[in-house]
């Protein structure tokens, strides 16, 4: 009982796990690609999930808010994410909304240039964006999945950020694990809209022996949608990761099916944790 009791605070102590990119952390922005270790969610959503509709306690689900929280440095009431539908709809945030009401509304984007509103997508495959502005410490987070990567959900994340950033934005983004080209197998036709939507065209889409279904590589891709938005490469960082082969770190929709966990990506507006 005493031992069940000390491992129990020690995972506490330990809270949620995270992979960060250098590139925004060296600019100041505090954020977080969660992974699923560090939570308190049963089997199938162990641990770190931030979905109660897919079936998993909603306390557990508040609870491992609160851990992202902490490792975010803000409220877990100013976390945001929408009920994302694959679309390019964003939401501005002023930190003043009810998260558990804003969590209805309908958006694959989230953005804020309020200092310690925290901007966040879920996931669980598809790709986890963020973007800021080096100059006004705005953010926002994207979700793009096959068919927000075909709409070019990033693009519009990039604009409706300039737009809240005003002139003279410095934008850098982050790109965070999705399912990557090591097992998003496509049929034809979501192979031909993929290498359709952005300048990498076919070079984004592998073809192995004949017969066999393409892979599509979607970090190229979105990489060329965010230097169309006028982010060079130099602007874009990789934080690697394929979540439908690496069940220890990640949640996989494809790999587990829609009774899984889902994975939390955060970035907190303004600039509070340089160095
Ligand atoms: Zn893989």
């Amino acid at each position: 009982m005493t031992t069940r009791k000390t491992a129990k605070m020690h995972d506490a102590a330990e809270g949620a796990e995270a992979l960060t990119s250098p590139l925004l952390a060296a600019s100041g922005f505090s954020h977080a690609f969660f992974t699923r270790r560090g939570g308190v969610s049963a089997p199938p959503w162990d641990t770190l999930s931030f979905a109660a509709s897919v079936g998993d306690d909603p306390a557990a689900v508040r609870e491992n808010l609160e851990r992202a929280a902490r490792r975010l440095g803000i409220p877990a009431a100013r976390i945001y994410f929408l009920s994302q539908v694959h679309g390019v709809a964003s939401r501005a945030l002023q930190g003043d909304e009810d998260r558990d009401a804003v969590v209805h509304e309908v958006g694959d984007i989230t953005l804020s240039g309020t200092p310690g509103v925290g901007c966040a997508v879920r996931s669980a495959d598809c790709a986890p964006v963020f973007l800021a502005d080096r100059r006004s410490g705005a953010v926002a987070a994207a979700h793009s999945g096959w068919r927000g990567t075909v709409l070019r959900v990033v693009v519009e994340a990039a604009r409706a950020l300039r737009s809240l950033a005003g002139p003279g934005a410095e934008l850098i983004a982050a790109i965070g694990p999705h399912i990557e080209a090591c097992c998003f197998e496509v049929g034809d036709d979501v192979a031909a809209e993929l290498s359709a939507c952005s300048g990498a065209g076919e070079a984004a889409v592998l073809r192995g022996a004949p017969g066999a279904r393409p892979r599509v590589d979607l970090r190229r891709i979105l990489k060329a949608q965010l230097a169309e938005a006028g982010l060079d490469a130099a602007s874009v960082d990789d934080v690697r990761g394929c979540t439908a082969c690496d069940p220890a770190r990640f949640f996989s929709y494809r790999r587990d099916g829609q009774r899984s966990g889902r994975l939390l990506s955060a970035i907190v507006a303004g600039r509070t944790a340089i160095g």
